[in-house]
């Protein structure tokens, strides 16, 4: 048997009770926090070895019980509160140079992923851990995608509606509607709540030499930035840029702003979000005027690492790539045969 650990006022406001958790909605009630006695203390505690519980009179006139088993899946230990965050809460990324990208490669099939929920779940672990998963064999139809979103939840609705054609436009009103290069970005970084993972199905594809896929870990670059140049990593980090999309699309007119660094970190330092895309970056560059040329600076070798470790290959039709739009960036080459390519 193993010790556990529990700080006291935790288990006073995480009490099973009737009257401080309504198990129908798995939610804690909020009375005690009308007037919370932070100096609460146990008075009594013994465990019914047979039933597996807890028992615990507190000073406040309460009394708690508590089942060992959900007691152990939340014991404060270093060990049990590691095994959550990577067993439970999130799976550990693994970062990729474009280089390897033949040991990152996962190929799923669509028939499978609709009607196996643990293909399914092995292709969300894939996304989650490196990234990017790559579909197979889907149908040739406009309702592919949405098939795959309502699998595991639901399309996210922009500007740009739920599903878009990407394709050589006449007149387009967004870049990636051009024939034209795509350098690599990541999509809506003028969104504050943007779209986490990009699916885009091949239905058509260019019969030019162009139209190759390009895909990078920009949270790899992110830390070979951080390795190899930390004074423009934190550029990357600490400037906020300003990222728009303006115009009109469907009928609909929108003006999207968002201001934001490049490399997005969390509390603890880890790199959570990316923005990137030179399109959509503002003219307005809200900050102080010796921050900009350092900033271009930085960016200019995030660019060229991001470059020099892509990937490179062609999707054909029924291919659907799904990616981690808050990690990586992607982009393709530019076609030549404009008039029917998709
Ligand atoms: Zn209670």
């Amino acid at each position: 048997r193993q010790d556990m650990q529990f700080p006291d006022i935790w288990l006073r406001d995480n009490c099973r009770c009737k009257e401080c958790y309504l198990p129908q909605t798995l939610s804690r009630l909020p009375q005690l926090w009308n007037n919370l006695d932070t100096s609460v203390r146990v008075l009594r505690q013994s465990v019914d070895v047979e039933q597996q519980v807890l028992y615990i009179e507190w000073s406040d006139g309460h009394a708690s019980q508590y089942p060992y088993n959900w007691l152990r899946e939340r014991d404060f230990s270093a060990a049990n509160r590691q095994l959550y965050l990577s067993e439970f809460y999130r799976p550990e990324q693994k970062l990729w140079s474009g280089q390897n990208f033949e040991e990152v490669r996962r190929v799923f099939y669509f028939q499978e992923l609709i009607t196996c929920d643990s293909t399914l779940l092995q292709w969300l672990h894939h996304l989650a851990v490196y990234g990017v998963g790559l579909v197979k064999e889907a149908p040739l139809e406009m309702d592919v995608l949405r098939r795959l979103s309502n699998r595991v939840g639901f399309m996210r609705r922009t500007t740009y509606g739920e599903e878009f054609r990407v394709r050589a436009q006449p007149g387009a009103s967004n870049y990636a509607y051009l024939a034209a290069p795509l350098p690599l970005h990541t999509d809506m970084p003028y969104f504050e709540y943007l779209p986490g993972v990009t699916m885009l199905h091949t239905l058509e594809q260019s019969a030019s030499p162009g139209g190759v896929n390009l895909l990078a870990d920009a949270f790899y670059v992110a830390e070979l930035m951080r390795e190899r140049h930390p004074d423009q990593f934190r550029a990357l980090c600490q400037t906020p840029v300003d990222w728009a999309d303006i115009g009109s699309d469907g009928g609909l007119q929108f003006h999207n702003i968002w201001r934001a660094p490049v490399i997005n970190l969390d509390d603890e330092g880890r790199c959570v979000r990316i923005n990137h895309s030179i399109p959509q970056r503002d003219s307005h560059f809200s900050v102080p005027m010796e921050q900009v040329r350092p900033w271009y600076e930085a960016m200019a070798t995030f660019v060229g690492l991001a470059q020099e470790h892509s990937c490179r290959f062609k999707t054909t039709p029924g291919d659907v790539l799904t990616f981690d739009n808050l990690r990586l960036v992607h982009g393709r080459t530019g076609y030549d045969d404009t008039d029917r390519n998709v």
